[in-house]
Order: C-alpha cells, then structure tokens, then sequence
C-alpha cells in the first residue's frame, strides 16, 4: 500500500487536562518517526487543548451528531469539532453502536455530515463473536461496509475504515492472521464495488487488543494499513510502542 501506516489512539472516556502530557509525547516521538502517520482521538473536552499542545499529530473526535446544529443536549456536532481543531472524527465505533443504537443508517449519515464539515471520518465495523462462530463475520462486515461509508462525492478521499471485531475490543483477544487477511481482503473489495478505482486508496486499520506484542505481527498482514488502538493508546510509552512497530 502507498500510504504510510496510521496509528489512531482512541481515548474513549479516558482522559483530563494531566493526559496532555502524553499527547506531547506522542507528538515529539512521531516527529522523529516520518514514516508513520500519528493521530489520538482524545475526549471531546480535549480537543481544543491537544490540538494546541501538539503541532505534529492527528487530532480527532470519537463520534459526532447526524445533524450540524439544533436541540440535541449534551451531543456534539461535526462543525463543532472541527472547530475545536479536530482534522477528522471516529464513526460507528461498536460502542457507539452497542451503547447507543446507532445503525448503519446513522453511522453513514454522521460520516457524511463530517465529511461535509470538513473532516476526515474512520467508520468502524466488526462483527460479534456469535457471527464469527456462525460463519458470517465477512457478510456481517460486508454488509456494514455498504451500509457505513459515505456516498458523497469526494468523501471516499477522506475516509479511512477500521475493522475491529467486537470480541477483541478490549478483551486481549485477537483473530488469526488469516481471519484478519480475510476480512481485510473481503474489506477492500467491497470498497471498490462501492468506489471503483477510489476504493483501492482507502486505508483499512485493524483495532481489537493492538498492544506493543502482537502490533508488527497485524501490521504486516496485507490490506492492514495501520491500527484503532484502545486501551493501549492511553499512555505514550505504549501507544509509541505500537507506533514504533509500524
Ligand atoms: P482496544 O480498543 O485496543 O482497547 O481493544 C480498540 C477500540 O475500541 O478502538
């Protein structure tokens, strides 16, 4: 793949104005590190603050509202985000999905209202264990992938994929490389049904229990353009450490 491995930290509700120390470290590590593209995707309260503590690094929201603007307390809009400073904006990930009901329909709408906001967007799939076990996973996904992605023109150039099965969020488990070669092969022909020629640029992270030991492993499987890291992205030792395999 032409494109250089993207590292994504997904804070999720992790993280007060002490954890910019560690966005600042991130941010001077992958200064030295050219050949990784580096982002975190910090809570929405630190947006503002790390895109001002770092100069070098991505800077994203988790999710955004399907609408720009309106009577929706407590939620979060695209331009709102982009405002802040955020260069791109998490969609679909499975615990907004799980948590909050979002369905495809959403997870796609959000993904165009950001990318009409100005924002990269990463839409989240995976699959749950019970469909990995009934054999279904690839239809799942696939079916997610068409449901997801946004469809306005130009979004295609904006948007990254990050496959992660719901079974390996934080749980420590992993699929076989072979699962993972599968489902990113199965990924990337979907895209280009979608997209034609485009569809072949998008890069396709795998998340799921990325850690320092098992990074170089999934970054060398073919299709993985770089990895959505929860739990480890939390501290920078960790998260540089991944960033490192890449
Ligand atoms: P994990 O989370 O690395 O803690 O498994 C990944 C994610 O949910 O993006």
């Amino acid at each position: 793949m032409a494109s250089l491995p993207y590292i994504v930290g997904n804070w999720k509700m992790n993280g007060t104005r002490a954890m910019l120390n560690e966005a600042r470290a991130i941010d001077r590590a992958a200064a030295r590190l050219p050949r990784v593209q580096v982002a975190v995707a910090p809570p929405a309260t630190l947006i503002y603050r790390t895109r001002e503590a770092v100069e070098l690094i991505g800077v994203g929201g988790q999710d955004c509202h399907v609408k720009e603007s309106g009577a929706f307390t407590g939620d979060i809009s695209a331009p709102m985000l982009k405002d802040a400073g955020a260069d791109f904006t998490i969609v679909g990930h499975s615990e907004r999905r799980t948590l909050h009901g979002e369905t495809d329909e959403v997870v796609r709408t959000k993904a165009e209202t950001a990318f009409s906001a100005g924002l990269a967007t990463i839409v989240c799939v995976g699959e749950i264990e019970a469909e990995r076990d009934a054999g279904n996973a690839e239809a799942v996904v696939g079916a997610q992938v068409e449901g997801s992605v946004p469809r306005l023109e130009g979004a295609v150039d904006k948007l990254t994929v990050a496959y992660e099965p719901v079974w390996a969020i934080g749980t420590g488990r992993v699929p076989s490389v072979e699962d993972v070669a599968a489902m990113h092969k199965a990924i990337r022909a979907k895209l280009v049904t979608i997209y034609g020629d485009a569809g072949a640029q998008v890069r396709i992270l795998y998340g799921g229990s990325v850690k320092a030991d098992n990074a170089a492993e999934l970054l060398s499987i073919p299709e993985v353009g770089g990895a959505l890291v929860g739990g480890a992205s939390l501290t920078a030792e960790s998260f540089l450490a991944i960033v490192g395999a890449a």
